[in-house]
């Protein structure tokens, strides 16, 4: 049996202060859900006093990007390296937010991938088709160039691939759990293609306007495995409550 992976990412926001005060409160509310990894992306700059706050509890923690060389003049870039010094065990990569204000693709997802899996990190690949790509039927060739591209010469270990349709994030109009599904069997399928009988440990998660409203349907879907939360990750009591889903059968 798969652990389903509730992820929070925080993007640009909350200051250190915010950060231990999140914790304070989200902690006891997760306490005892060992059956699930909970995992909460703090921006860089509190990645350090959230790691003070999890220590000794099952949260884990993850980066919002990294950057595929290990050292050097790369200014303002981090490498997997400082991440696991910091007390990351897992890192995002691909955001749609970062293919489309910094001009990642494929091929700079893929290498990233390649650098953090390398480094021993818990990876979660994001992708997903924008309103225009679903509406002119390109969602599912979109969805399996992205997957295919960002996982070349990546091996299934230690790999979460996050199905964001973009159409969904930040915009209160989650997909249905048929419309996830659908997608996540296709990725399913895609994933399969590339590890065969391996493929076992891929875990693949649904993110976009995820409540704790619709999370118990979402996550009883056959091929969903967890979810990737935007704003509902910033109140300790709405994530406690993703993270505290029940599987509905
Ligand atoms: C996200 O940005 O990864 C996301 C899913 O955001 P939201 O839950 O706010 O739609």
């Amino acid at each position: 049996m798969k652990k389903y992976c509730i992820a929070a990412n925080w993007k640009m926001n909350k200051t250190i202060s915010e950060t231990k005060e999140f914790f304070r409160a989200f902690l006891p509310l997760v306490r005892g859900l060992e059956d699930r990894e909970i995992v909460v992306a703090p921006p860089f700059t509190a990645l350090f006093a959230a790691a003070e706050e999890i220590r000794g509890s099952a949260v884990r923690m993850a980066a919002q990007d990294v950057f595929w060389e290990e050292k050097g003049a790369f200014t303002g870039e981090v490498s997997p390296a400082m991440l696991l010094d910091a007390g990351c065990s897992h890192v995002i990569i691909g955001h749609s937010e970062r293919r489309q204000y910094f001009s990642e693709d494929d091929v700079a997802v893929n290498r990233k991938v390649r650098a953090a899996k390398k480094a021993g990190l818990e990876v979660i690949m994001c992708v997903g088709e924008s309103l225009d790509e679903r509406e002119s039927g390109r969602a599912f060739d979109v969805i399996k160039r992205q997957v295919e591209t960002g996982l070349t010469e990546v091996s299934p270990e230690h790999l979460v691939v996050a199905y964001e349709p973009i159409w969904a994030i930040g915009t209160g109009k989650t997909a249905t759990a048929d419309q996830a599904q659908e997608v996540h069997a296709f990725i399913a399928k895609v994933i399969s293609g590339l590890y065969g009988d391996k493929a076992g440990p891929v875990r693949i998660i649904y993110g976009g306007s995820v409540t704790p409203d619709n999370v118990d349907s979402l996550m009883a879907c056959e091929d969903v495995f967890g979810a990737l939360v935007g704003g509902a990750g910033l109140k300790p009591e709405s994530f406690g409550r993703i993270a505290s889903f029940k599987k509905e059968n």
